[in-house]
């Protein structure tokens, strides 16, 4: 796929890896959809992706577990460039905590149905809403592209993670399921895996903790946001990576 002037939805782009990937897929000149809870948190974003060479940027408001608001905004987007052909499902949270704790044999704190099902909605179900209305607006405009869902190293099953852990597999067997359903139409499909990356979620915890899990890297260091945006590119340029999962860890296992 030549990245110059594709249209490409990215997902929670307003920080993170999501503003990463949108400002390096800037320097290739491509069409950036971006996609965040708040507009006004995105305007960060468009600047410094006009600045890098993006040929056009459009801020888009939605969340990405309402079914409505991905409807609407994948048909706003479609109407608004003419095409569309890549996703990046990026947007994600965390609502870490044990399943059961227990303290002298009795239980003192569980995951909460809550903290389960709001990761649930945004980190799964809203990467299969993006992923299913994003497909069918690109099928609609004989759009051929890829789909990249962003996994995490924790998909292995991190302690502490039983919400997070349970999406972020989920993601990556939704890329394998797109691939293979998706083929037919032009549309490949694929997930990244990172590891410890210095975002503001990572770069938030206490430096103690994260240099305890620095030490446990064999890279001996967090990941840059870049070295997942590099990624991202890889896989939008090689027409034959389809289906896999990609992890970019620093060689970390959970
Ligand atoms: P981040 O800094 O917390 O950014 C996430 C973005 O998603 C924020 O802009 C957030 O908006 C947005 N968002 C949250 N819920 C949303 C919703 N319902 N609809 C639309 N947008 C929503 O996270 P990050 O570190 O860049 O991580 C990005 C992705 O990589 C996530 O899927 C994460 O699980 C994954 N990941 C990260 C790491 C890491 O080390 N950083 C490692 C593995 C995987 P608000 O600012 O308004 O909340």
């Amino acid at each position: 796929m030549d990245l110059k002037g594709s249209v490409i939805v990215i997902t929670g782009a307003s920080r993170g890896l999501g503003a990463a990937m949108a400002e390096r897929l800037a320097t290739k000149q491509c069409r950036l959809a971006l996609i965040d809870l708040d507009a006004d948190s995105l305007q960060a974003s468009k600047t410094a992706c006009l600045a890098a060479g993006a040929e056009r940027v459009e801020v888009y408001a939605a969340n990405v577990s309402k079914q409505d608001d991905v409807v609407k905004t994948m048909q706003k987007i479609a109407a608004d460039f003419g095409a569309i052909h890549g996703l990046i499902n990026n947007a994600g949270i965390t609502r870490d905590g044990l399943t059961l704790k227990y303290k002298d044999g009795a239980l003192v704190s569980e995951m909460t149905l809550d903290q389960w099902q709001a990761v649930i909605d945004v980190n799964l179900t809203g990467v299969f809403l993006c992923g299913r209305e994003a497909a069918k607006q690109m099928i609609a405009l004989d759009c051929r592209g890829c789909i990249i869902n962003i996994s995490s190293i924790s998909r292995h099953g991190n302690m502490g993670q039983a919400n997070y852990s349970a999406t972020k597999a989920g993601v990556q067997a939704l890329a394998v399921v797109w691939a293979k359903e998706f083929a037919r139409y032009g549309i490949r499909a694929a997930a990244i895996a990172p590891g410890f990356i210095a975002t503001e979620m990572v770069m938030s915890m206490k430096p103690e903790a994260r240099e305890k899990i620095a030490a446990t890297i064999p890279a001996k260091r967090l990941g840059e946001p870049n070295e997942i945006a590099k990624t991202v590119e890889f896989i939008f340029e090689n027409d034959y990576v389809s289906g896999r999962c990609i992890d970019v860890d620093g060689a970390l296992r959970l």
